[in-house]
């Protein structure tokens, strides 16, 4: 079945009710994602960036399987998740695997690597001791740690080691996907460069495919030939990592590559920023950018771009994508023009 994808994710949609803040009013809810669409084939990776609160990880969680969409469907190989039996859907986990963030939360503190490791396996059916401790030795060895590592406690371990060993318990059932929301964002930049260079050994040694989470082009661009930029729970912008950099189409986009050196300083701000906009999307018509958008005129605040190819593989949801286009590359210097506001929202 060379043509079925690998993962083919159809008009996902996730709302979230939020506490209800008075009797008299009606709860709100949050759409965190709002008709997301992408198709994977096997061996090839897809980056998902954004800034936080645009669905990123509620993303990961549908693909996982963490969570049941509001509607729209995951289909893993051709198979739709949410019509799997739960046993059906325990043996198919062998497939698709997660790495979290946060390799000190992720990882039980009071279980020796050698249990945490081999927890998917021992999850999938029963294995011998020996068997499973052969299995462990050799996904650890596989991510650059030692055999005697196994018996030791996550707490050994620095930050960039316990991101291999999350690595090491993803890899232990053979996935054919791996989900890996913010993997190196929690790590010190000397040690980010090491763990995206063992995945991507490890992608050219297993014909993996990743779908890589990051806030930071810079990552996405690293390991995956094609990226998603999500903006309010939608996808705004897909590409080729190339096109993204050299010709990209939504100002949103563009925002992003111009904030990449500003990141640290405007992080608070931004995020601030967001989540004030994230509320009004929901009932407001017309573009979600709009608000953010310097080139955002009437037509962009009453009707909603659909995501649209502007180009071979190239997507973009954006009234002015061809005009956009045409500006002046980020590298150039000449992207400050379509920086968004910078008042406090
Ligand atoms: P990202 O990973 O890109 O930072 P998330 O997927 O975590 O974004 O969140 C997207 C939006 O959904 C945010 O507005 C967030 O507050 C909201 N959200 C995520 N998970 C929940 C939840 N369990 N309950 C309520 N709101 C949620
Ligand atoms: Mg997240």
């Amino acid at each position: 079945m060379p043509d079925v994808p690998l993962l083919e994710v159809n008009d996902l949609v996730r709302r979230y009710a939020l506490p209800r803040e008075s009797l008299l009013r009606a709860p709100g809810e949050v759409l965190a994602l709002n008709g997301v669409s992408v198709r994977v084939m096997a061996g090839r990776s897809l980056g998902v960036v954004g800034e936080s609160g645009s669905g990123k990880s509620t993303f990961a969680r549908q693909v996982m399987a963490l969570e049941r969409p509001t509607s729209g469907s995951v289909l893993l190989s051709g198979r739709d998740l949410a019509a799997l039996r739960p046993d059906e859907l325990r043996r198919a986990r062998r497939d698709f695997q997660m790495v979290f963030q946060d390799p000190y939360g992720s990882l039980d503190p009071r279980q020796t690597i050698a249990r945490i490791v081999a927890e998917p396996l021992t999850a999938l059916g029963k294995l011998d001791r020996a068997t499973l401790r052969e299995r462990v030795a050799g996904v650890l060895r596989q991510v650059g740690l030692r055999d005697a590592d196994m018996d030791k406690y996550p707490h050994e371990f620095s930050g960039g080691q316990r991101q291999r060993i999350a690595i090491a318990r993803a890899l232990i059932t053979q996935p054919k996907l791996i989900v890996a929301d913010e993997p190196v964002s929690a790590l010190d930049v000397s040690v980010q460069a090491q763990v995206l260079n063992l995945l991507q050994d490890l992608q050219e040694q297993f014909g993996l495919s990743y779908i890589l989470i990051s806030h930071d082009l810079a990552v996405v661009d690293y390991l995956c030939d094609e990226v998603a930029v999500m903006y309010l729970g939608r996808i705004v912008e897909q590409g080729s990592p190339e096109d993204l950099f050299a010709r990209c189409a939504h100002p949103y986009t563009r925002a992003l590559l111009d904030a990449v050196p500003r990141a640290q300083a405007g992080a608070v701000r931004r995020r601030r920023e967001v989540f004030a906009t994230a509320s009004q999307s929901a009932a407001s018509r017309g573009c979600a950018y709009a608000p953010r958008c310097p080139l955002a005129d009437q037509h962009c605040r009453d009707v909603a771009p659909q995501l649209r190819e502007i180009g071979p593989n190239h997507l973009a949801a954006c009234h002015k994508a061809e005009a956009v286009m045409t500006l002046p590359t980020v590298a150039a210097g000449a992207a400050s023009a379509l920086v968004p506001d910078q008042r406090d929202a």
